[in-house]
């Protein structure tokens, strides 16, 4: 049985996906654009610069989600906890696997992303 967070953070968990991938298709766009297009320069840097400050803002969403959607499973202790955006920007990751400090032990490991806090 799945408790309503764990339903509400796989749907944000599908939302973060399609707001990074429309991050990066303004900011491809944008640069596209200002490539191809007959324009200005000044207008160029104009369009790659908004396109670049909608990515960053797709980033900071992103990773918002990231952060408070599920939690962090710990490898040495099992140990779910939510970390906090500082800890999620610096932490190097691969997909949503991110390397952190477990709270509990203090230990560092690739924690995996899980939605349910209950042990499992
Ligand atoms: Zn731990």
């Amino acid at each position: 049985m799945k408790t309503q967070k764990e339903q509400a953070d796989k749907l944000l968990l599908t939302a973060e996906i399609w707001i990074a991938v429309l991050g990066i298709m303004f900011l491809l766009g944008a640069v596209a654009v200002a490539a191809f297009v007959e324009l200005p320069d000044f207008a160029r840097i104009l369009i790659i610069a908004g396109g670049a400050v909608i990515f960053l803002i797709a980033c900071f969403f992103a990773l918002k989600i990231e952060q408070v959607a599920g939690y962090y499973e710990c490898k040495h202790c099992h140990k779910k906890h939510v970390p906090t955006y500082k800890q999620v920007i610096l932490a190097m990751h691969m997909g949503r696997t991110r390397y952190l400090k477990c709270p509990n032990c203090g230990k560092k490991s690739w924690q995996k992303k899980v939605l349910s806090d209950k042990e499992s």
